[in-house]
Formats: C-alpha cells, sequence, structure tokens
C-alpha cells in the first residue's frame, strides 16, 4: 500500500509517457490510424497520445502471429511455453504499482481496486494458466489437444489490464498466438504489458497489440488470417461480430453484458448481505457485466435492508480514483456518463422512486453518485437494461419461487447471487437461475480457477479453470 499521491506524483509513478506506439512483431512501432487521445476520466486531462492500427496493420499483425504460431509458439513443448508465462506473471507482479496507478488514471476506478484486484488477478492469470501449459501435452488431458492457430480478442474498457490477461493467458497456454486490441478509451495498460511481454523476451509475433476503435476490432475478427475470436463487451456488439462470423470456420467466444439478481431471503444476514449488495452494484462503479444491478428482496424484510442499505450507501466516497480512501471513482467516459443519465431519468419517468447518495461529488470529470430505485417493476427499462453505472434496482417477491421467476426474466444470465442461511435453499435456487455463475453470502468473487460466462444473451464460452482452455484447443 501506498500513501495518496497527487496527480504529477502519479504520472510519474505510473511512468506515463505522453505518447504511446503500438506492438507488432516483437517491436514497438507507429500505427496508420488516426493516434487517439487517452483521456483521464476523472480530471477530463489528456494522459497521452496513442497509436491506432489500420487495415495494413491489422493484416501486418495477423501474418506477424501465423508465422510466430507455425515456427515457433504453436511447436514449443508446453514445458517451455510456461516459462514465459511464468515470467509475465511475475513481471506484472513486480510493476504492480505502477500498473494500478496507471490503470486508475485511464479508467477512473478506484486505486484501492485496481490495486486488490485488477492487477494481483491479472498477475494470476498468468501463473495459473503457465501451470496448465506442461500439462496439455499429454493424456492426462485426453488426446494430445492442439492450438487453434491465432486468436483474434477484442476487448473492453471495464477491467482494460485484467481481461487483457484473461484473453491472452490461456490462449498462450494452449499454444496460439494471439492480436488483441484493446478498448479506446482505456489502451494503456495494455500497452505496459506489451512491454512486459517484449522483456520477458517472448518470440517476436507471439503477442500483438494493436490500439483502436471498433472498426479496428472488426477488421481484426473477421481477419481471414485469424482462427479463433475471442470478444467481450456489449451485447450489441458482440451480435454484429456473431452474424459476421456466420459462414466462416472460425471459432468464437463471446462475453457479453448481464443483468444479474441479487436476491435477499428474509433469514438472510442482512448486514451481510447489504455489503454484499454494495460491492455488487458499486464495485468499478458498476462498470461490471456481472454487476449484482437488480436487487430482489423478500418483501417481509424489503423496508429493513433498504432502510441499512440508504445508510451504508450515503458512507461511499465518491472521487479522486488516486486517493486510497475512494470507493467510488470516475464513470469511465462521458459517453457511458450520458448513458447512465438518460437510463436514470427514464426510471424516474417510469415511476420509480429513486434515492441518491447524499455525497459530495467532483465538479470536474466524470461522476455520479450512487443511487438507488425502489419500487421499481419487472417491465421497467431500468430493471431490463444492462445500466453498467452505479445504479441499483430494488424488486421484491414473496415466495422462493417468485424469486426465481424475477431473477430469471431477463434475456440475459451471465451472474446471480443469493442470500439465505439455508444451505438447502442455495442449492435449489442455483440450481434453477439461469446465470454461468451463482454466488451465495457473497458477490464478485473471481478466481483464475472457476470458470466464468454467461446463458442467452450473455454470450457463450468460459473463461477461467480447464473450461476455459477448451475455447484455445482441438481436441
Ligand atoms: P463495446 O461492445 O462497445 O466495446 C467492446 C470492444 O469492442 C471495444 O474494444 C470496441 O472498440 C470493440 N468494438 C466495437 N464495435 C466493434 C465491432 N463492430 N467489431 C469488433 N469490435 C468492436 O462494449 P464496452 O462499452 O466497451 O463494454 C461494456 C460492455 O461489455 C457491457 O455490456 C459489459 O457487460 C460487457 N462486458 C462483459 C464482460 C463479460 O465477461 N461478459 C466483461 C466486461 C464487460
Amino acid at each position: 500500500t501506498w500513501d495518496y499521491a497527487p496527480a504529477p506524483e502519479s504520472r510519474a509513478i505510473a511512468n506515463l509517457k505522453p505518447s504511446y506506439r503500438m506492438f507488432v512483431d516483437g517491436q514497438f512501432v507507429d500505427g496508420g490510424g488516426e493516434p487517439l487521445k487517452s483521456i483521464n476520466p476523472a480530471t477530463e486531462e489528456v494522459l497521452a497520445e496513442v497509436a491506432t492500427a489500420s487495415p495494413e496493420d491489422v493484416d501486418r499483425a495477423v501474418k506477424a502471429a501465423r508465422r510466430a504460431h507455425d515456427r515457433t509458439w504453436g511447436r514449443m513443448p508446453g514445458a517451455e511455453r510456461a516459462k514465459y508465462i511464468y515470467r509475465i506473471a511475475r513481471m506484472i507482479a513486480e510493476r504492480a504499482r505502477e500498473l494500478a496507478v496507471l490503470e486508475s488514471l485511464d479508467n477512473g476506478k478506484p486505486i484501492k481496486e485496481s490495486r486488490d484486484v485488477d492487477v494481483p488477478t491479472a498477475s494470476a492469470h498468468f501463473f495459473y494458466h503457465a501451470g496448465w501449459a506442461d500439462k496439455l501435452d499429454y493424456a492426462g488431458y485426453g488426446p494430445a489437444p492442439r492450438p487453434l492457430g491465432v486468436a483474434g480478442q477484442v476487448i473492453p474498457w471495464n477491467f482494460p489490464l485484467l481481461m487483457a490477461a484473461w484473453k491472452i493467458a490461456p490462449a498462450l497456454a494452449c499454444g496460439n498466438t494471439v492480436v488483441l486490441k484493446p478498448a479506446e478509451t482505456t489502451p494503456l495498460t495494455a500497452l505496459v504489458l506489451a512491454e512486459i511481454i517484449q522483456q520477458a523476451d517472448l518470440p517476436p509475433g507471439v503477442v500483438n497489440i494493436l490500439p483502436g476503435a471498433g472498426d479496428t476490432g472488426a477488421e481484426l475478427v473477421n481477419h481471414p488470417g485469424v482462427d479463433k475470436v475471442a470478444f467481450t463487451g456489449s451485447t450489441e456488439v458482440g451480435k454484429i461480430i456473431q452474424r459476421s462470423l456466420a459462414g466462416t470456420g472460425k471459432k468464437v467466444t463471446l462475453e457479453l453484458g448481464g443483468k444479474a439478481a441479487n436476491v435477499v431471503f428474509d433469514d438472510a444476514p442482512l448486514d451481510q448481505a447489504v455489503e454484499g449488495i454494495v460491492n455488487g452494484i458499486f464495485f468499478n462503479q458498476g462498470h461490471v457485466c456481472c454487476a449484482g444491478s437488480r436487487l430482489l428482496v423478500q418483501e417481509s424484510v424489503a423496508d429493513e435492508l433498504l432502510a441499512k442499505l440508504r445508510t451504508r450507501v450515503a458512507t461511499l466516497r465518491v472521487g479522486d480514483p488516486l486517493d486510497k480512501n475512494t470507493d467510488v471513482g470516475a464513470i469511465n467516459s462521458r459517453d457511458q456518463l450520458v448513458k447512465i443519465q438518460e437510463l436514470v431519468a427514464s426510471g424516474e419517468a417510469e415511476g420509480a422512486q429513486r434515492w441518491t447518495s447524499p455525497c459530495p461529488v467532483p465538479d470536474k470529470g466524470f461522476f455520479f453518485a450512487p443511487t438507488v430505485f425502489a419500487g421499481v417493476s419487472q417491465a421497467m427499462r431500468i430493471a431490463r437494461e444492462e445500466i453498467f453505472g452505479p445504479v441499483l434496482s430494488v424488486l421484491t417477491f414473496r415466495t422462493p419461487d417468485e424469486a426465481v421467476a424475477k431473477a430469471n426474466n431477463t434475456p440475459y444470465g451471465l451472474s446471480a447471487g443469493i442470500w439465505t442461511e439455508k444451505g438447502s435453499r442455495i442449492l435449489w435456487m442455483a440450481d434453477r437461475m439461469r446465470a454461468g455463475v451463482v454466488w451465495a453470502n457473497t458477490f464478485n468473487r473471481f478466481d483464475p480457477t472457476a470458470p466464468f460466462g454467461g446463458y442467452q444473451e450473455s454470450g457463450f464460452g468460459r473463461e477461467g479453470g480447464r473450461a476455459g482452455l477448451e475455447a484455445y484447443l482441438d481436441v
């Protein structure tokens, strides 16, 4: 841990450079696209100018990845690949402080989260997958599986480094090579990861990182040299990608949006549940695909729980992401802030009762005070659409059957939470809720050993655990 650092020092700690180049075939190079400006969402200042890829750059990167796959990485014994992946894991841990500050500057998330969650979990993903690399060669896994080839990977802005780790680590462990496009608002930590990969001495072309906007992502996933597409982002773009890949032989996994139900029964320890609800929706400003954005509370305890919840939420500190006491940082972009405001206005217009935390909110930068809507009905937009912000919609239920029906009344199905003292009820509910992850008496717990992924419009395919490897192997 470290003390709060005001902006100038934080730039030095983050080793912030005025400009960043993209990483292709083992080298940092200029891009043929229009450079983008990465903004600090907490101050609205430009952090750095970042090169972006043209279609020719995408082609060059995919070809470099193909060569690396055919000549080095795809032919290397797993035990050798493991050494490189362990090295990446250690180097992330060694540069943890720099990466955490850079992530908070670029993304707006509180430093205590980038420090305690994003960076260590990214490192853990490389450690975990390094451990698999040499176990895949032999019969222990089944028939010796083979890598798919070149993976084209596109990631969102909510966990920039962590999503890059989720994508790159399993691909490398299985012997695939990678071309990854970070999100346009948060490209910086992926480029530091590229530096780590270069210093870890991976053969050129094994990993290529190409910043750019959606058009670069489309160029990448549709490139004929890409064998496997891994996408994390909105359901809307996931559907576009799925349509565009129909009729190709490419394998695809999609990790998309969510509208998770966090279900609290009357026998739950309410104070503990309140902590889980707060973590579920206010962690990372609610920019979490598996955020517990719909609270379903049993009617008999609804008033008591809501009162406790408001008291607790009012203590959350909103503000400077680099202050280690901050609980809720900046919304990642103006566009996202506008989207949240619009959905909150719809909740008011449709008759839900809005409560906003009285906490002070900075006037500069993109901030939004924690908000809780009571009296929400299932038909309202705030109960159906992903807000992807610090806004909770509260609904009530009477019976477990009604809780299941309401929890499943969504086109999504990424995650869910259950709060109850009864173990039998946890199993009964988990069995009936259509969600890829069900947490019991906790929320937002991530571990590389546990497969993560969705049902229905939350996408398909799993990341993490042994199931996550299957997305990168042919058996
Ligand atoms: P987004 O879909 O707008 O963008 C995601 C990425 O896709 C970005 O890198 C973007 O540049 C790129 N992109 C945009 N159009 C593209 C196209 N036509 N072809 C290829 N790439 C394209 O999503 P976002 O706003 O960055 O992220 C928020 C969304 O991501 C939320 O819906 C959230 O639930 C979801 N998400 C899901 C998971 C998960 O694991 N299921 C994790 C994090 C975020």
